[in-house]
């Protein structure tokens, strides 16, 4: 495995060990750039957290049969449930996106190592989630996402403020020569996020190569935040798919707008 991942070292000062991030009173962490927005949750679980009996306010996360392709579900209020397009308890819809602009609603995904992200248009009450792991930044999903918003709920990019989560980082994330070559097809600033690294071997920054598609899509750079922890190298905090062969847990991201305040709780 790669040799150059440097692991931090540990700080007392949260934000100098946490760039960009804070950790909640339940213990995820949550971007500072959002705090300013009241009404909406969001949050990146630890390992530490048994993210399957996760609630917000109350509410289960919906999660999708994420399959590491670009389908996006929206999910909207129907009188006495939810009816989102098929979404049902099993949670057997198969798709790596969902979009909202109903209260209560808490959109979720898993992932250990792809990169999730969130968004909020804080003006329209509506909220995003995207699984773009390689697959899933190849296949364009934050724009598919940003798309839906447009066709569903009018937005424009400039009512969007996107955030990513922990995932794996360039430190660590290397691809074979088909993966920068499928990159180097579609898009051409792939050499900007696929570099060589110091040992000769392929990095892939996930972060750079979404940053990339949503600052394309119109998203003004100053409303994209990022948590820039690798999930591989801090196996204090994170499982990693690589690290553990896929035989590990993963992390829970999730976001919703909720109209009053509410606690987020862990375990119930
Ligand atoms: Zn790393």
């Amino acid at each position: 495995m790669p040799s150059i991942c440097v692991k931090p070292k540990i700080a007392q000062n949260d934000r100098e060990l946490f760039p960009g991030a804070e950790l909640s009173p339940a213990g995820f962490f949550r971007l500072t750039g959002f705090s300013r927005f009241p009404g909406f949750v969001h949050g990146f679980t630890r390992k530490v957290e048994e993210a399957g009996k996760l609630k917000v306010g109350g509410y289960s996360p919906l999660f999708l049969k994420q399959v590491h392709g670009d389908r996006i579900i929206a999910v909207e209020e129907t009188g006495a449930g939810f009816s989102p397009e098929g979404i049902t308890e099993d949670k057997q819809v198969p798709g790596d996106g969902m979009i909202t602009g109903a209260p209560g609603v808490i959109l979720a995904i898993r992932v250990a190592d792809c990169l999730p992200v969130i968004f909020l248009a804080p003006e329209k009450g509506v909220v995003g989630i995207a699984h773009a792991g390689w697959r899933g930044t190849r296949a364009r999903i934050v724009a598919r996402l940003i798309a839906a918003g447009k066709e569903r709920y009018r937005l424009a990019p400039e009512d969007l403020w996107v955030g990513m989560g922990p995932a794996i980082g360039s430190c660590c994330y290397q691809v074979g020569p088909d993966v920068q070559e499928a990159f180097r097809v579609d898009f051409s600033d792939a050499d900007d996020y696929i570099n060589l690294a110091p040992d000769g071997s392929l990095r892939l920054d996930l972060i750079r190569a979404n940053q990339s598609q949503l600052r394309a899509a119109g998203v003004p750079a100053d409303q994209i935040f990022a948590i820039s922890l690798c999930t591989f190298c801090r196996d204090d905090h994170f499982y990693s798919a690589r690290r553990e062969g896929g035989k590990g847990g993963r992390q829970v991201a999730f976001v919703g707008r909720i109209e009053q305040s509410v606690a987020v709780e862990k375990y119930l």
